[in-house]
């Protein structure tokens, strides 16, 4: 049994607990006590320092204003001290057993009928979420995009490429690129991150040369963002067994995608400029320990190849997949204009992924690679099985032959217009437990040249 405190059910989970701020037993609420996620902030047109903090209800706990209270002792101390930085990844290198220090601590002061605990001092670092804004909530070293739904593997290489859409090694390997940090960015619902459309080479079918001019197939993809916690030495692979120990948590990400630019540039060594202009990140981490009532077996069909001894082992199988419901919608500059609400798009869950976090991690490892604190995966699009259940827009219209109708407005797409709001949003619910949610990423593209 893996003894780390994050995987495993405890009171922390317990649906019947409700805290002081009403806010946060609200039905719906993302951020019930129950959830507790991190990010990084400070107060809206303000100069102040980027700080860490935890959501509660409609409300951010500044961590560093706790920290010096001296509400908090122990480890949980530690952790939220180290969390009064810019960036989390002190915090993160710190382990699960800090991590899981500090979210007891914060549970126990924020429930319903807190004993014993200065409760005070919390609510003196309180500050509505309504008036923040947020920044990357780690130094990102290293920025990894895999490519793990067999679904969205089979509706993209059909179009990409119908002799051989889905490639061999996808049923052995947990497939990745390595991406650009330099464009990562957040994007909450209060203040999406907006782009210009890139411009780029692409090569239309049965021409002869190339032509350059804005991206005419601008996407977007549904994926789950993956912290990294602790690393790992160079040299020293990480174990299945002890993958989800590296994990702090998960985030929703766009992987915004040029599909013009990037079906022309990236044969034969993968995608380049067609997906490193921008890259949106969800504001909020929801933490591995939060997670734990919401994990499922892995299931791997018999008539499927079966994952080598490095990529199996019980735990995995028994627990290795996480069920998240996902939500994409589309909120043009019609309807923003015409006071019109966003239109959803598609719906899915995680939990169709053919790999799981823990084999992309020991996947990565495998060769000696080392990993560090505050490094991130991308989960590849999420599809699930079905063809409403595409996670970019080229799987729902067929490659653009078959463009959609949004709901809301009665507009057309075949790919995303200048104007268009791309927006994410992930929540896990199981009967007998609390609803949490991820919050929204929001993110905008602009017209290729214009301001932002
Ligand atoms: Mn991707």
């Amino acid at each position: 049994m893996n003894l780390n405190p994050n995987l495993h059910i405890n009171h922390t989970h317990d649906a019947a607990t409700h805290s002081w701020l009403t806010s946060a037993n609200a039905a719906g609420c993302d951020f019930p006590i129950q959830n507790l996620p991190f990010t990084v902030f400070r107060r809206q047109g303000t100069s102040e320092t980027f700080r860490g903090g935890v959501a509660i209800g409609d409300q951010v706990i500044c961590l560093g204003a706790v920290a010096k209270s001296g509400a908090l002792t122990g480890l949980a101390a530690q952790a939220a001290s180290a969390c009064a930085q810019p960036v989390l990844n002190d915090f993160f290198a710190m382990g699960p057993a800090a991590w899981s220090a500090l979210r007891h601590a914060l549970f126990d002061a924020l429930k319903d009928g807190a004993n014993g605990v200065p409760t005070d001092a919390v609510r003196a670092a309180l500050v509505p979420i309504a008036s923040i804004e947020h920044a990357v909530p780690a130094r990102i070293g290293d920025y990894t995009d895999f490519y793990t739904s067999i679904h969205h593997g089979r509706n993209v290489g059909m179009i990409a490429r119908p002799d051989d859409p889905l490639t061999p090694n996808f049923q052995w390997i947990p497939i990745a690129y390595h991406g650009r940090v330099s464009s990562i960015g957040v994007g909450s619902d209060q203040q999406g991150q907006k782009f210009r459309r890139p411009r780029g080479q692409s090569m239309a079918p049965g021409a002869k040369a190339p032509v350059y001019g804005p991206c005419a197939r601008l996407d977007y993809e549904l994926e789950l963002a993956i912290w990294i916690g602790q690393g790992n030495a160079q040299g020293e692979p990480i174990p299945l067994a002890q993958a989800d120990d590296h994990i702090f948590g998960y985030s929703l990400l766009n992987d915004w995608s040029a599909r013009d630019i990037q079906f022309w540039e990236m044969a034969p060594l993968g995608p380049f400029l067609g997906k490193n202009f921008c890259t949106t990140l969800s504001p909020w981490i929801v933490t591995q320990e939060a997670m734990a009532p919401y994990r499922l077996p892995f299931e791997r069909a018999a008539n499927e190849p079966q994952p080598l001894p490095y990529l199996d082992d019980a735990r995995n199988k028994a627990q290795g997949t996480l069920s998240i419901e996902l939500d994409v919608l589309i909120e043009s500059q019609h309807m923003r204009e015409q006071g019109l609400s966003a239109s959803p798009v598609s719906h899915t869950n995680f939990r169709h992924q053919y790999w799981t976090v823990g084999q992309m991690v020991t996947q990565h490892t495998n060769g000696g690679c080392n990993l560090n604190p505050g490094d991130l995966f991308g989960s590849g699009t999420i599809s699930g099985p079905t063809p409403a259940e595409g996670g970019a827009i080229i799987e729902l219209t067929k490659g653009g032959k078959a463009p959609i109708s949004l709901s809301t407005s009665g507009e057309e797409r075949a790919f995303l217009h200048d104007g268009d709001a791309v927006i994410l949003r992930g929540w896990c619910e199981k009967t007998g437990f609390a609803r949490i949610g991820f919050g929204e990423s929001r993110g905008e593209v602009v017209e290729t040249g214009k301001s932002l």
